[in-house]
């Protein structure tokens, strides 16, 4: 970076026209996944960013062995060194305590990390940038602009006051849950179906290096009432733990809900040898919406795609959406290949089919599921049955984390009848 004459740096400058085969908007997971895949198979891509990294994000900061998979892919893995490694779940509900290690998958690893989206989501676009791919940070993409053969992007620098205008073949839009640009295409959640509220903070503990993430699966509101959803405690391992709660729309009285004292309540129902209280919590607690089970329409335009929480890819079971958002990168990044290389934009319909493959029956048992969370009665025979039983608890987290191989899928399927078989008395 160039200084001035009073040792002050010089900001680089930015072109006011730039061109390149692909725009993407997002520097989170599923942009950063993006960028990193379409750089390393050679194509010229340019990431927007609107934050400066390191920024916060709130999340869960939990990856599990789907993201970590997709770490090693993009040669990330070696650079968690610092991160909190573990081992497996340790579930409570009911009075009972069960714990669960990561199931063998062929292709998966055993472990996954805990790490805070402030080091994790510059450490990956960093890598993207290493890859080939341009960054700029501190850059909003404000109003796109297509014409048969190309894209407009308007971009505008905060810190230089600058507005730069790029021209690309094709545009990926990775935004996030509040996707502006999304949402002047026409990407909308089909809200028939349901989402997820979830809220976290940081706290101190004794036991932030315990090897297990915990979830509580019964949790309640202040008049003791279940409510469909489950309280984590992830280990940071640096003296921190990440303590929320992920609810989900289906349940009953939801648009009064205060996300900020059901935490307090879980909080105090947490086992005390994690020393969780108010005098405990470091920062106050912040939330956010999951756009859930492929609940978004429009993924793919005549020159656009939409990849990760913009798109709706969290996973209904479980709320994680750091997988999801790398291999809908990645799956972006694989289609606009082929497009660019046979100058045919066609194929981007070859994205759908993509996640259809992936994604379509595993979301649309996923969204049964949730709708099945809204009954109190179900939520209780469903938890408190797995609670008596480490096998059917093992296979149910395979299939929340969406962990299958092949010979799980008859018993998914099994339990899954019999989901539906009691979703047929359910309402809605
Ligand atoms: C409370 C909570 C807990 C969670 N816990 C977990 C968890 O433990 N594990 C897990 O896997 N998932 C978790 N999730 C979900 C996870 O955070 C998201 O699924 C994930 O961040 C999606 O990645 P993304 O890249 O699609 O979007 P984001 O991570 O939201 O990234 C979008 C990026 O785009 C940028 N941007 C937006 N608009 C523009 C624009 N116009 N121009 C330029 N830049 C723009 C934003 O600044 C942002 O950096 C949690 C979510 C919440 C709310």
């Amino acid at each position: 970076m160039e200084i001035n004459k009073d040792g002050a740096f010089l900001l680089p400058e930015r072109p006011t026209k730039t061109i390149c085969d692909v725009l993407v908007i997002g520097g989170g997971p599923s942009g950063a996944s993006t960028a990193f895949w379409l750089a390393s198979n050679g194509y010229d891509v340019l990431l927007v960013e609107r934050k400066t990294f390191p920024r916060e994000k709130t999340c869960g900061d939990g990856l599990t062995p789907r993201s970590v998979r997709q770490l090693i892919d993009m040669g990330v893995e070696e650079s968690l060194s610092l991160a909190h490694k573990y081992f497996g779940l340790r579930t409570r509900a009911f009075g009972k305590e069960l714990t669960l290690e990561w199931p063998k998958v062929s292709g998966l690893p055993e472990y996954g990390y805990v790490i805070t989206r402030y080091d994790l989501d510059e450490l990956v676009l960093n890598n993207a940038e290493k890859a080939g791919a341009a960054v700029w940070q501190g850059c909003e993409a404000t109003a796109v602009n297509f014409t048969d053969d190309s894209v407009y992007i308007r971009v505008k620098d905060k810190s230089r006051d600058t507005v730069s205008e790029v021209e690309a073949k094709y545009l990926v839009i990775a935004e996030g849950a509040n996707s502006r640009i999304g949402r002047s295409l026409q990407v909308k959640r089909d809200r028939q179906l349901p989402f997820g509220l979830a809220i976290r903070g940081y706290y101190s503990s004794p036991r932030s290096r315990d090897p297990y993430i915990e979830s509580q699966l019964d949790i309640r509101d202040e008049k003791g009432t279940l409510l469909p959803g489950y309280g984590w405690i992830f280990p940071l391992g640096d003296g921190r733990v990440n303590v929320g709660i992920g609810l989900v729309s289906t349940m009953a009285g939801w648009k009064e809900v205060n996300t900020t004292s059901l935490l307090n309540t879980f909080v105090k129902q947490t086992p005390s040898s994690w020393g969780l209280s108010e005098e405990s919590r470091l920062s106050e607690p912040t939330g956010g919406k999951l756009p859930m089970g492929m609940s978004s329409t429009h993924l793919r335009g005549k020159r656009y795609l939409v990849v990760g929480d913009a798109g709706g890819m969290i996973n209904p079971f479980n709320g994680e959406g750091i997988a999801y958002g790398y291999e809908s990168g990645r799956l972006a990044a694989a289609t606009l290949s082929e497009a660019i290389s046979c100058n045919d934009a066609d194929l981007l319909d070859n994205y759908l089919d993509m996640l259809d493959m992936h994604y379509g029956s595993y979301y649309k048992v996923a969204r049964l599921f949730l709708r099945l969370m809204g009954n109190q009665d179900v939520l209780k025979i469903l938890t408190s049955t797995g609670m008596h039983s480490k096998t059917v608890m093992t296979i149910l987290l395979k299939i929340m984390s969406n962990l299958m191989s092949e010979d799980d899928i008859g018993l998914a399927e099994v339990i899954l009848k019999s989901a539906s078989k009691l979703a047929r008395g359910i309402p809605g």
